[in-house]
């Protein structure tokens, strides 16, 4: 494994606010100087007794004894390891790490390509659900009741049919194919590399901390042979089993609320979300597209 350099872990860890990042799963209240405290997201209380200190970036919880720095709470919350705790709050401070040399391992070091890779393409799909081809995708989503807004919210795309635009717009933006290989984003077959959606409406996945990690794509036409949906394959980024679709706009809520409902497909976690406006007390907005392996991310998990 290669790993990243002192002097890069320090520093991230320097310009990363701690209580921005655990304020994403914890609601925080200030106690004090220099002090936040909330609910412990490490065991079941109901007077806060978990301590955020931004200015050390430390947290300790006087209840169960949980403390660490902005990595380790990750690692705890998150179940990531400590380099891809690093490479997170790296991204999200947009700091570019070096690692030290010797074995360096391809799937580490690429990660932050990986998400640059996805992000690009999300943009790119968004982009296209404005031309003439996407016609049969925005009546999908019209017939639903979603309106441009709405699909502007969630970042719903279109993949256009054909079989290197996607490809050929990444690789003009100095993506490797290998990188677009290792991100899902295109398919290795027998005579070379081809866009994975094609002709589909597609949904951005992204992780709790709202970074692109994978796409769900829906069939729209009937010469299209492939499944109804079609998801982002297991990526060093994106690992089914872990992901909560709709996550990255629901914790704020959930942290609130202490509640979390749970809905089947994409259409149905934009359903809750837009419903979620008119009846912000009652409904928790949320959803997930696979089955809960997955802890919640506050509190006692309702
Ligand atoms: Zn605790």
């Amino acid at each position: 494994m290669a790993r990243i350099r002192q002097a890069d872990v320090d520093e991230v860890k320097a310009r990363v606010n701690i209580a921005d990042v655990i304020g994403e799963r914890v609601a925080l209240k200030p106690a004090g100087v220099g002090s936040m405290k909330g609910l412990c997201p490490f065991h079941d209380e109901r007077s806060p007794s978990f301590n955020v200190r931004p200015q050390v970036g430390y947290y300790h919880c006087f209840g169960c004894g949980e403390s660490g720095d902005v990595y380790s709470f990750l690692r705890a919350m998150d179940h990531v390891s400590f380099t891809e705790a690093v490479e997170r709050m790296a991204a999200r401070v947009g700091y570019t790490l070096h690692y030290e040399d010797g074995g360096a391992a391809p799937e580490t070091t690429g990660r932050s390509r990986l998400y640059a890779a996805n992000a690009a393409a999300a943009e790119y799909f968004r982009a296209q659900l404005m031309s003439p081809e996407a016609e049969t995708g925005r009546r999908f989503l019209g017939e639903r009741g979603f309106d441009a807004g709405a699909a502007a919210h969630f970042g719903v795309g279109y993949a256009p049919k054909g079989w290197s635009n996607l490809l050929d717009h990444l690789s003009a933006q100095k993506f490797s194919r290998d990188e677009l290989v290792q991100a899902g984003l295109v398919s290795q077959g027998q005579r070379g590399v081809y866009d994975r959606f094609r002709g589909r409406l597609v949904w951005p996945i992204r992780d709790v901390t709202g970074q692109v990690i994978g796409f769900g794509a829906r069939k729209l036409f009937d010469d299209d042979q492939g499944p109804k949906y079609l998801n982002t394959p297991e990526t060093p980024i994106y690992k089914k089993a872990q992901v909560l679709y709709g996550l990255d706009l629901a914790k704020r809520d959930i942290s609130r609320s202490h509640r979390v409902v749970v809905v089947e497909g994409y259409t149905d976690v934009m359903a809750c979300h837009l419903a979620g406006c008119h009846h912000r007390d009652r409904l928790v907005r949320y959803g997930v597209r696979q089955r809960p392996h997955h802890r919640a991310p506050s509190g006692d998990g309702r």
